[in-house]
Formats: C-alpha cells, structure tokens, sequence
C-alpha cells in the first residue's frame, strides 16, 4: 500500500521572493494620524490621501460661495497625497474648501486617490 500524502516542500525564501515581499509591503501611508486629520484614503499605488482641518481666513460668508463680506478665520479642510503631493483645493481660484464643504472635500480626496498611481518614496 502507497500512502498519498502529498508532497510538501519547504524552501527558504530567495532574495527575490524577499525583494518581492518588500516591495508589495505598503509602507507609504503614514502609520500615524495626525490629530487633524479627519480621513484618509488609500490610492491605486499604495500610497494614502489625507483630509485634514485648515485654519484660514476667507471673505466668504457663513452663507458660503458666493457671497462675500469682511475677512474671517474659518476651519475648512484641504487634503493632501502622500504619492504625488498633490493638495486639492476649491474651484478656480484654489481655494481651502469652507467648513461647510467638508463632503465635497471628501469626495474629491477620495476621487483623487481612486486615480492616483504614485509610488510614496520608501523611507528606508
Ligand atoms: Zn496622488
């Protein structure tokens, strides 16, 4: 009688398989969050998109775009790509999204790293 057990081999890992491993190894986002960040998104290459709170002074109203008035200081939001540091910002003009967009700030960090393909540079 032949016993059927299947054949197992245990090979060590080459030092391609470990060149492999650590390059599939995400070490781009940053392991920590920072206290003001309030999202992040992972991208196509690994890498992450952070939504954070933006002190900034604006003429926008609390009505929001378009209506403007005296220079205030507001907590909006702006995201940043840790891939390609890229900061997104608000139409035309660039701007930090008021306190009021914090969804559209979402979505468009979120966009952005459904899209972005840059590789963080490793850190070691
Ligand atoms: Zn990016």
């Amino acid at each position: 009688m032949t016993t059927d057990q299947p054949t197992v081999s245990v090979r060590r890992p080459g030092r391609l398989a470990t060149a492999l491993r650590a390059l599939l190894t995400p070490t781009a986002a940053p392991a920590q969050w920072p206290a003001d960040v309030v999202a992040r998104f992972t991208t196509v290459g690994a890498s992450a998109v952070d939504l954070h709170t933006h002190r900034f002074t604006t003429r926008y109203t609390p009505q929001g775009r378009p209506y403007v008035g005296d220079a205030r200081e507001v907590d909006g939001y702006l995201w940043q790509c840790h891939g390609c540091a890229v900061t997104g910002s608000y139409g035309h003009y660039r701007d930090p999204y008021l306190p009021d967009e914090r969804e559209q700030a979402h979505q468009d960090a979120n966009d952005h790293a459904a899209t972005c393909r840059a590789m963080p540079r490793p850190t070691a």
